[in-house]
């Protein structure tokens, strides 16, 4: 990466406020944290700075407060999980910024770790106003972006704080940047890219993206039926987005002509509605029922994607095979999966669905890299410049 990271700072005794992603799931019964991974990625960064002896300061938003004080989205909670996880004691703050945390932060020790209060009960967060940058950058000597997930949005504490403090990377930030920018500039070949998930319009910018690095492109979830239709096959009741017929002709022209194999379903598992438990079938896309929904791609499909995929030393995977929140329509995703477990290749997964179908089987840790954010993942690799980075300070 070309941003300075922790390692290239003197951080010992000084007081070192690091921007994390701490937006954990929430259990909407009893509020408990229902994944923690989001905590743990970030454990590396954080036992770095409590060993050099930096007085550590954490903040991170979680959920959407919308500028009020809400108590379910305390961060309390989280710092009791991030302490346990550390072994060490993390206090928290009733605030993330004013005279009460400056007392609190004036109290460190090196070592100490202090977790701040959710970002977003203050409105102006959102709104990258910069006195409330400077108010945060009063209580810290350095600043740093661990919050990779939170880095394509330009907030007050993941891009005004910079015009404050000197600004450098995480651990956690070095990893999402090196992969997802190696995948876009110098991927190993073979290289293909799986793509899948709800919808083509929210994956334009990524399959125009990587359409001109790719040897070949996958296409399963449910945004392929908009390829389908626009080859001329029947899709049901499938959603087709009608608007996105012609993107897809083109995309499919340019993979022509660009010598790019664009593989697309040949057979796909139909329910008779958008339902578990319901009457399904798995049939040739030639042979699609019209009163049934695609709801995952088919065994032929899934041997097809599989013998592509083998032959590759990278492969990038953004968005689900099926309805994998349905267990009938889970196997497309899961055997996909598994077989992305299996490769001696570079495995970059990015999508919220994509690492928390992959979580959820255990085959987390098999992949090289699953990225902990869902959108910046997603506008990285569509291309774009994301303002958390851009605002860190160059090598
Ligand atoms: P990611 O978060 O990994 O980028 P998306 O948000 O694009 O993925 O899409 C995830 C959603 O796509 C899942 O909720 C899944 O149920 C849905 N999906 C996958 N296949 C289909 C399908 N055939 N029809 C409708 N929805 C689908
Ligand atoms: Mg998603």
């Amino acid at each position: 990466m070309h941003k300075k990271t922790i390692r290239d700072i003197e951080i010992k005794g000084k007081r070192v406020l690091v921007r994390v992603d701490f937006n954990v799931p929430l259990d909407p019964e009893t509020n408990a944290i229902s994944d923690d991974s989001r905590i743990r990625a970030v454990l590396p960064t954080i036992r770095y700075l409590v060993e050099k002896g930096s007085k550590v300061i954490l903040c991170s938003h979680l959920g959407r407060p919308k500028g009020r004080v809400v108590e379910e989205l305390r961060l309390a909670p989280v710092a009791k999980r991030l302490s346990e996880l550390l072994g060490l004691p993390v206090a928290s703050a009733g605030d993330c910024i004013g005279p009460e945390v400056e007392e609190a932060v004036s109290r460190l020790n090196e070592g100490d770790a202090l977790l701040l209060e959710n970002l977003r009960f203050h409105a102006e967060e959102e709104k990258n106003n910069l006195e409330f940058a400077e108010a945060l950058s009063r209580l810290a000597d350095v600043y740093v972006n661990d919050a990779f997930g939170a880095a394509h949005r330009a907030h007050a504490s993941t891009a005004g704080i910079a015009q404050y403090l000197p600004a450098v990377a995480g651990f956690l930030m070095e990893k999402e940047v090196d992969f997802l920018s190696k995948a876009l500039t110098e991927p190993a070949h073979p290289f293909a890219a799986i793509t899948g998930g709800a919808k083509v319009s929210d994956k334009l910018g990524l399959l125009e993206n990587i359409m001109g690095k790719v040897d070949s492109l996958l296409i399963g979830g449910g945004m392929c039926c908009t390829f389908l239709k626009a080859q001329g096959y029947s899709v049901g009741q499938s959603r087709v987005e009608e608007d996105k017929l012609d993107f897809a002709r083109k995309l499919m022209d340019k993979a022509a002509s660009a010598g790019v194999k664009l593989i697309l379903p040949s057979d796909v598992i139909v329910a008779e509605s958008f339902a578990s438990g319901v009457p399904c079938k798995t049939v040739s896309v030639s042979e699609i029922p019209e009163n049934y929904y695609v709801m995952d791609i088919g065994p032929s499909t899934v041997d097809e994607f599989a013998t592509e995929i083998r032959k590759c030393k990278t492969v990038m995977w953004n968005g689900p095979m099926g309805v994998f929140e349905y267990k009938e329509f889970r196997n497309g995703t899961e055997a996909i999966a598994r077989e992305l477990a299996k490769l001696e290749a570079t495995t970059i997964l990015g999508g919220g669905s994509t690492a928390e179908a992959v979580e959820e089987l255990g085959l987390a840790d098999r992949m090289s890299h699953v990225s902990t954010g869902g959108g910046a993942s997603l506008e990285f690799l569509e291309g774009k410049i994301l303002p958390g980075v851009e605002v860190l300070q160059d090598k």
